[in-house]
């Protein structure tokens, strides 16, 4: 379970400013989404067509670590009428704090970013391969290819270890597997390998996209905000599924004072992590519109 409450879903939906009456679209956003791509369950069909249900006119595809999914999930969603941002998650740090750095309007086939993305994606297998070794030390017998083959995908995680401690009869639900095994600190926890923060960013920027610090709330990020916005930051998911109303508002102030654009999303996982939460965050159109004007402004700083 994600921990929250349908009370606490039902405070902050279509939160944010309200859309000008001349501004030339209207509609709402999800802008954090995943895949089976990364460790979401839904294909990007399946997602595309959540998105529709709930209503939305625009969604990004931010899978951790690729954009292995965009292709298929732009297709999806032209075939809905529904607005695709290509985008992804990547997994950095700056001074200790582990920092989710979204990129929007990637260009994905960008061939430094797919080079480092491949990287990164490397980096992630091995370490699912130390994860099956600590548990085989640990009197689990788990074969990695088990885990890679519920995975299907470049980019595995602990969710998929914990999805083939399930299937294998090792313990009773995903919880149990993070609980007994898989959490920082329980035994078979092995630290995941960070870019900086810094160059996160500056890869997201030579991609062409633009770099938006994740869910802070849940990072307690908030003294190295500052030192992001030195580093290019272009904006701040103030709008997340396990953001409170008042964590929400206080980081549209945080962006202001800043001079980001405030984004917002859902951060759905399909039914890997609890009940889908697409259709908890439902931003403002306005925040996409915003989102293009910095893009524009950064592309023709560049010229
Ligand atoms: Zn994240
Ligand atoms: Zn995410």
């Amino acid at each position: 379970m994600n921990g929250m409450s349908a009370d606490a879903r039902e405070r902050r939906p279509e939160a944010g400013r309200p859309s000008s009456p001349d501004s030339p679209s209207s509609g709402l956003a999800d802008l954090h989404l995943h895949t089976h791509f990364s460790d979401g369950t839904y294909s990007p069909e399946e997602l595309a067509g959540c998105a529709a249900e709930h209503g939305l006119s625009a969604v990004a595809l931010t899978d951790h670590d690729t954009v292995e999914g965009c292709a298929r999930m732009a297709a999806a969603c032209a075939g809905r009428g529904i607005e695709f941002i290509p985008a992804t998650e990547l997994t950095s740090e700056y001074q200790d704090h582990e920092l989710h750095i979204l990129g929007y309007f990637l260009d994905d086939t960008h061939e430094r970013l797919l080079r480092e993305l491949a990287r990164y994606q490397q980096v992630r297998q091995d370490r699912i391969r130390k994860i099956v070794a600590r548990l085989n030390e640990l009197g689990v017998p788990l074969d990695a290819e088990v885990v890679f083959k519920i995975a299907n995908c470049q980019a595995p995680g602990r969710p998929h270890v914990g999805r083939a401690l399930v299937q294998e009869g090792y313990c009773e639900s995903l919880d149990e597997a993070f609980k007994r095994w898989l959490k920082k600190d329980r035994p078979a926890w092995v630290p995941k390998f960070r870019v900086t923060a810094a160059d996160a960013i500056q890869l997201i920027h030579e991609a062409g996209g633009l770099a938006v610090l994740a869910h802070p709330g849940l990072n307690r990020a908030d003294e190295v905000i500052p030192a992001l916005v030195e580093a290019g930051l272009d904006g701040i998911e103030c709008f997340h599924s396990r953001h409170s109303t008042a964590m929400a508002m206080h980081y549209l102030q945080v962006a202001d004072r800043h001079g980001l654009v405030a984004t917002g999303g859902s951060d759905c996982h399909g039914m890997n992590k609890g009940q889908p939460l697409i259709g908890t965050v439902k931003l403002p159109y306005l925040h996409v519109e915003q989102l293009k004007e910095r893009r524009a402004k950064r592309l023709a700083a560049s010229h």
